[in-house]
């Protein structure tokens, strides 16, 4: 049975995003993205450390070789942990001064998946113009998804034969056949569709079950699906509206976090959600998988 959620950081995000737990070192990585943050939290000793990266930043995942590697306002970077220095690697949209780096992961074989989005500016709402993009571990980059909204959740199925593909623009969850030795995607279907009347579809996560979790922004909850059918299964509510996203942690990986955001809300409801933009953790009941490291 699930226990009650708990706040684990009141750390009052802007836009907190992307947790990434770090299963060599027990640590949780997530960001916010509007403050330019990355934070290190640490469940043993409950310090968390954040690190000013000097621009948006969208995700972070560890890299093999040490540090982190992270989806920035101007292209993918690495971070070193000792220095603090942040330096961009790649940056596959030069030509458009505008977007960011939003959500990222690797797959099962160590690339890193990263999407991008356009800035919403006056009337213009929707804007197809990010892409999501594959960093092989050689360092060459393939754009592998065109005219996204708002690239956000990615998980890969246990048998490593299905990704799952948020675009927040959609109100669905995407599924691809997934090739683990080339890094192909291929046809694109819809296996989850999510009412806009319980918010917008963000990050999302997987359990060692193949069920998906999904963060709904603007909905104050995570919900567990199986994709097989489309069926919910069980709905976490989040006492804060805006939950952007949510990633397994813990020694047993049976511990969910759920980051949050306050940004854009109006002042009534930021009074009835003061909670808004804090770092929320649960035991679900059921185990994660272990979230790959970039293998560079
Ligand atoms: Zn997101």
């Amino acid at each position: 049975m699930a226990e009650k959620i708990k706040i684990v950081i009141s750390a009052k995000a802007e836009l907190g995003e992307g947790p990434s737990w770090d299963t060599r070192q027990h640590l949780l990585y997530w960001v916010d993205i509007n403050r330019h943050l990355v934070h290190i939290y640490d469940p043993k000793t409950s310090v968390d450390r954040t690190i000013d990266v000097g621009q948006e930043v969208g995700c972070v995942v560890p890299k093999k070789a040490g540090g982190l590697l992270c989806g920035l306002k101007n292209g993918i970077g690495t971070l070193d942990l000792e220095s603090d220095e942040c330096r961009i690697l790649v940056d596959p949209e030069i030509h458009l001064p505008g977007n960011r780096f939003n959500d990222g992961k690797c797959d099962p074989a160590g690339r890193f998946w990263a999407g991008t989005m356009a800035p919403k500016v006056g009337a213009v709402k929707e804007n197809r113009a990010g892409s999501l993009y594959c960093l092989f571990p050689d360092m060459t980059i393939r754009t592998m998804i065109s005219d996204v909204t708002t690239s956000n959740g990615l998980a890969w199925s246990p048998d490593n034969r299905i990704m799952y593909y948020i675009d927040t623009g959609l109100p669905v969850v995407s599924a691809f056949d997934f090739d683990i030795e080339s890094g192909d995607i291929a046809n694109r279907r819809t296996v989850i569709d999510i009412d806009p009347s319980t918010g917008k579809p963000d990050g999302m996560t997987i359990d060692e079950e193949g069920m998906l979790w999904v963060a709904h922004f603007g909905g104050g909850r995570v919900t567990r699906w199986d994709p097989k059918d489309g069926r919910l299964l069980q709905t976490v509510e989040v006492p804060a509206p805006r939950v952007t996203s949510c990633a397994f942690g813990g020694h047993h990986l049976d511990e969910l976090y759920i980051t949050t955001a306050r940004s854009g809300m109006p002042e009534d409801e930021l009074k009835s959600h003061p909670k808004s933009g804090g770092l929320f953790k649960i035991k679900p009941g059921v185990r994660g998988r272990p979230e790959p490291e970039f293998n560079g």
